[in-house]
């Protein structure tokens, strides 16, 4: 960690401070995204930007730079970390001012922060990891990548305290995603998984995998399944641009098939590392 962009400028993180008035520290009133770096290059840039875009839209936020200005912040800001392998975190908040919950009258300028963070590249094959269910708590607009992460904090919170990696949240029985990650299953060799509707936070590693699946004859379907459904699967997988495609082996304590990482799940990580090399060079 070294640099931080501060509305358009690099700075050492000491010189930042933050206003108790900013209305992303006082009411979570912002938007962020999490842009992985493979060999210092950027693995999907363009699609990160335009989610945060598309993000700031959906709460009225006015972006103060265009997606080719923050694109080129990101690229100077790992270029000045000397960053190879990890992550870049930004967040855009409605900006400081006098405490009250509707927007600010007069115009106020945003807040753009975004650093860097080292992540080593784990390799292709991942060993699979275990799961557990929880009811999906949190609002209607999980669309939006919004600062607010109580219902997902809780969410992993309980994941942590089963001794589990991530918990698979679902509504009325249905399968949502995970915390921080989407979530898919096999049946019969077709992919399974939940629409990008207002439910789920339409992942950008989801994205990637099913036009991977597409580009490959891997079948998919965009549709919710149910708890038992995804309990009786022949494997299940999550995403995200930390996990990129992780094997599900167990939930609630239940293993999911045999117990070990199925086979289209090992042949979607192989896709997706070499999309990895494909964008960003050999790891
Ligand atoms: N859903 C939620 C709730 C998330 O927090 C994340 C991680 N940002 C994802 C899905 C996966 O998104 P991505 O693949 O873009 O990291």
């Amino acid at each position: 960690m070294g640099k931080i962009i501060y509305n358009g400028e690099l700075k050492t993180r000491s010189d930042v401070k933050v206003d108790i008035e900013d209305r992303g520290y006082q009411f979570g009133d912002g938007i962020y995204e999490v842009i992985r770096v493979y060999n210092g290059e950027v693995f999907a840039s363009n699609m990160h930007v335009n989610r945060l875009m598309d993000s700031a839209k959906m709460i009225q936020l006015k972006v103060p730079l265009t997606v080719a200005e923050i694109e080129a912040l990101v690229k100077e800001l790992i270029a000045e970390d000397k960053l190879r392998n990890g992550i870049v975190y930004m967040q855009l908040t409605r900006g400081v001012c006098s405490r009250t919950h509707a927007f600010p009258i007069n115009e106020v300028e945003p807040v753009f922060v975004a650093y860097t963070k080292e992540m080593p590249y784990t390799g292709k094959v991942k060993p699979g990891v275990k799961g557990v269910t929880t009811d999906d708590i949190r609002w209607l607009r999980c669309n939006i990548k919004s600062l607010n992460l109580l219902g997902n904090i809780l969410a992993k919170q309980q994941a942590v305290e089963a001794s589990c990696d991530e918990a698979i949240q679902h509504r009325d029985g249905k399968v949502t995603e995970g915390s921080s990650s989407n979530v898919a299953i096999m049946v019969n060799g077709t992919l399974k998984t939940h629409p990008a509707t207002n439910l789920i936070l339409n992942g950008i590693t989801r994205q990637v995998m099913l036009k991977l699946c597409a580009d490959n004859d891997i079948p998919y379907v965009e549709e919710a399944f149910t708890v038992e459904e995804m309990m009786a699967a022949d494997e299940v997988l999550y995403t995200s641009t930390s996990v990129e495609v992780t094997p599900i082996i167990n939930i609630d304590g239940q293993s999911i098939a045999n117990g070990e990482p199925g086979p289209i799940t090992k042949s979607l990580q192989k896709l997706f590392s070499e999309e990895i090399e494909r964008q960003c060079g050999a790891v």
